[in-house]
């Protein structure tokens, strides 16, 4: 008998070799087993197109009167792509819209399995990262100096107050300089997020920056990260995690002698860089989830990955192909756990944790697309192609 999922989950259907691999997922892993209300949008890059991405907007929104989301990979265009796709425009990145909608910072979470050893000798447990998603770096004016002469930081109240202004650096000679910001709000959400997954997965909470040296810029992240933390103490001590500051070097030693099992929030430009090392560190992109959560506690799932665009080109060559579906299983398998958690129907959450196990087992039993049996070990003698993974899964459940 089918189980009933008790209120909607929104689906985001996206592009190429990840939109092949949904599909399979749906037909084979899911719809045999669930009954369930799919509110469905299609995030293929045609009907973006078509809709003039109103479609994007339109499924942000549904995250965020159903609370829960499941997304598949989809392609941002390009130059290339606008012509390959004969779109109307090189249309902004799906994700970039969706979180600026649902002001949500993302977490990345590995898949561990036993036969791929992580590069790390102490790693026994999945490391999160929570990176903050706006402004730094990646918000930031920049100027290359041409030769002698005064920088200042000037800021004009917009109540017609009094002018600030600093000097930044007299250059004796040509140099370059560089302007950032971030405001309150977002350093705010981020925490909130932050602090939501951390109780949401019962996991202890880092935090790192570099306020020693930014006794300004820094040191506000770690005083709005210690104030809403401090405002979920209890919280934390009922679970039983901790929340801890670190100064950000002191982070990345201590986070290469330890076990795991914590989510590690970083700023901006650390996120982009420590995200990568710890994907790399544990395996394969193919095992690497993303969960993007509002500070309302709105969630969208979806695999790290994007769209496997060169497996795509050979599946429509006709030729078989071994795409690693692991991580879009497990963008479904998040979502409908966390549906189940907050319908309060732990059947559907024990049949993700079903689905979760069987994908596991089937590695660990030597069933793996063919990213992973390059990394595997013991090594194994063959791969499964990208269907035949799947349908060993199904078969088993
Ligand atoms: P990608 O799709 O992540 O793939 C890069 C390479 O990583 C692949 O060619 C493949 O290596 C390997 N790989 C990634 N996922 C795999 C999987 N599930 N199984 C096996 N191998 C896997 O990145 P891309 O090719 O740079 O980007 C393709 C499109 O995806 C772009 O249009 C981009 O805009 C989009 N994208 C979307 C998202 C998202 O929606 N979240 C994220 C990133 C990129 P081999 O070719 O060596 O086998
Ligand atoms: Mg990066």
């Amino acid at each position: 008998m089918a189980i009933t999922v008790k209120n909607p989950i929104v689906e985001m259907d996206g592009d190429e070799m990840t939109r092949i691999i949904w599909k399979m997922i749906k037909d084979k892993l899911l719809l045999p087993h669930l009954t369930m209300d799919l509110k469905y949008f299609d995030l293929g890059v045609k009907h973006r197109d078509e809709t003039d991405d109103q479609v994007t907007i339109e499924a942000a929104n549904a995250v965020a009167e159903h609370g829960i989301g499941v997304k598949c990979a989809t392609i941002t265009p390009n130059a290339a792509r606008v012509k390959e796709y004969s779109l109307k425009q090189a249309w902004k990145s799906p994700n970039g819209t969706i979180r600026s909608i649902l002001d949500g910072t993302v977490f990345r979470k590995p898949i561990i399995v036993k036969n791929i050893p992580p590069a790390v000798r102490s790693w026994k447990k999945p490391i999160s990262i929570g990176r903050h998603a706006y402004g730094d770096i990646y918000r930031s004016v920049e100027y290359k100096v041409p030769g002698a002469g005064t920088a200042e930081l000037v800021f004009t109240p917009a109540n017609g107050g009094e002018k600030k202004s600093l000097v930044v650096h007299q250059f004796k000679g040509p140099g370059v300089l560089m302007g950032i910001h971030n405001t309150e709000q977002s350093i705010r959400s981020f925490a909130r997020a932050c602090i939501n997954y951390a109780l949401g997965e019962k996991c202890d909470l880092w935090f790192g920056a570099k306020d020693t040296i930014s006794k300004t810029y820094h040191a506000f992240f770690k005083e709005v990260f210690d104030h809403e933390a401090e405002a979920k103490k209890a919280d934390f001590e009922t679970l039983g995690i901790s929340y801890r500051y670190m100064l950000i070097d002191d982070a990345v030693a201590q986070i290469m002698k330890a076990e795991g099992g914590m989510l590690w929030a970083c700023m901006n430009y650390d996120g982009d860089v420590m995200s990568d090392m710890v994907a790399s560190g544990f395996g394969s992109l193919g095992l690497m989830t993303s969960v993007l959560v509002s500070p309302e506690g709105k969630y969208l799932y979806e695999a790290a990955h994007g769209t496997v665009v060169r497996h795509y080109y050979e599946h429509l060559k006709g030729n078989s192909t071994s795409t690693n579906s692991v991580a879009s299983i497990f963008a479904w398998t998040g979502a409908l756990a966390r549906r189940g958690e907050l319908d309060n129907t732990p059947q559907v959450a024990a049949f993700a944790q079903k689905i979760e196990a069987t994908v596991i087992g089937a590695i660990e039993g030597g069933v793996m697309t063919k990213d992973l049996a390059a990394i595997v070990e013991p090594k194994v003698s063959s791969y499964a192609h990208t269907e035949e993974f799947i349908n060993f899964v199904a078969a088993r459940l």
